[in-house]
């Protein structure tokens, strides 16, 4: 960690979507930045990689090159057993894109300005109120520290905040030979429980997955269910590893004095849908404005926690549902064969 500063007026831990959208903004200022992300390289990470309405749209704002956007969808195919709909929004609705491309482009948005430092390979090892030690040698002081470093986010440790709501996604990334061209989302209580599973077309490869609540199931068991699903459904997995990575949505706040958590370490992810790019996005944006000016009040933050808890509360309901869960599926997929229902809970979910 050559050249690095003793002090800053912001470090952000995590170089994710969040750390990087945050980054971005703060650098409309003189504000000294150090950006740290453990991993070697900036992008990669577990994740299906789906945007929807409100992320494309985002991203249109900021330029998001077209040539990075792997797959278009106008539709998606809802299905419980042998019963499918498809619900067609007739514009685009959903895109799928690579992580690793989101990162770099992100990155290359921020690098090589003055008033930034990024260090890849850098550890935060130990917050404390006024510094932090990275990789258990560096001691830096700052004057604002943004935790946008994950689900196991060290700074919401610091904070003390626990985080006892979260659940654990999976997936599959399998070769596409052009089996796989639509965006399907599969409901079924035995396999899933509450949740659903995925098929995430990208240019060359497919996402297939699904979640599950430790409180209720295990990784084995799901993976189990989740294989019994794939035979049935002639998905071969063969030879194939799965990726497993919790997501955080448990959320308790952002603001905690000189210290900022967002996206998946603030828990901003939705429980029941699993997208937390966007919200990791909005959340990076607005604390960095919140930073730049003490009286800056978010008018998207309250948006988004809204429609969290909406999708939490439909969530809550499905569980509680229990043993009806899957007549309720069933409803869902020929109730949205209504056109207005369909892009209503599509509405709902994105
Ligand atoms: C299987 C799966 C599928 C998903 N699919 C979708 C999807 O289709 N659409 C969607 O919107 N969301 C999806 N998500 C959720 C999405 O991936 C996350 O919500 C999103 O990545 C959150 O961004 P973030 O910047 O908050 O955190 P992250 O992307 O997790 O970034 C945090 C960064 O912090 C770094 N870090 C951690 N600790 C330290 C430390 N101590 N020091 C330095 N660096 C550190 C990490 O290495 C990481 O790079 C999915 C998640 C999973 C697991």
């Amino acid at each position: 960690m050559k050249n690095i500063k003793k002090h800053y007026d912001v470090i952000i831990i995590g170089a994710g979507p969040a750390g990087l959208r945050c980054a971005e903004v703060l650098l409309k200022s003189n504000k000294k930045i150090l950006l740290v992300e453990r991993k070697k390289e900036i992008g990669a990470k577990i994740c299906a990689g789906g945007l929807t309405r409100k992320s494309i749209e985002y991203l249109k704002k900021m330029n998001f090159p077209e040539n990075l956007i792997e797959s278009r969808f106008s539709s998606v195919i809802f299905r419980k057993g042998n019963l499918k709909t498809k619900i067609d929004f007739k514009k685009d609705f959903v895109h799928t894109i690579s992580r690793k491309n989101l990162g770099i482009w992100q990155l290359k948005r921020i690098q090589n300005r003055q008033n930034i430092d990024i260090f890849t390979n850098a550890s935060a090892t130990k917050i404390d109120k006024d510094f932090v030690i990275l990789n258990n040698k560096h001691k830096v002081t700052y004057n604002y520290l943004v935790g946008a470093d994950g689900t196991f986010s060290s700074v919401r440790k610091f904070l003390n905040i626990e985080t006892k709501i979260f659940g654990i996604a999976f997936q599959y990334i399998l070769k596409n030979n052009k089996k796989y061209n639509d965006l399907e989302l599969f409901l079924d209580s035995k396999s899933f429980f509450a949740l659903y599973a995925w098929i995430f077309p990208h240019s060359s490869t497919v996402s297939i997955g699904s979640g599950f609540f430790p409180q209720f199931s295990s990784l084995k068991k799901s993976i189990e269910k989740f294989h019994t699903w794939t035979q049935k459904e002639d998905i071969d997995l063969n030879n194939k590893k799965v990726q497993v990575h919790p997501i955080n949505f448990d959320y308790r706040g952002y603001n905690f004095g000189n210290i900022f958590l967002i996206g998946d370490a603030a828990g901003t992810a939705s429980g029941f849908t699993g997208e937390g790019i966007y919200q990791a996005l909005v959340f990076g944006e607005e604390i960095a404005k919140t930073i730049l000016d003490k009286k800056y009040k978010s008018k998207l933050i309250p948006k988004l926690l809204r429609k969290k808890y909406l999708q939490e509360t439909l969530l809550v309901l499905l569980i509680i549902s229990g043993p009806f869960r899957d007549i309720v599926f069933y409803f869902i997929v020929i109730i949205v064969k209504i056109p207005w229902c369909g892009k209503t809970l599509l509405r709902l979910l994105s």
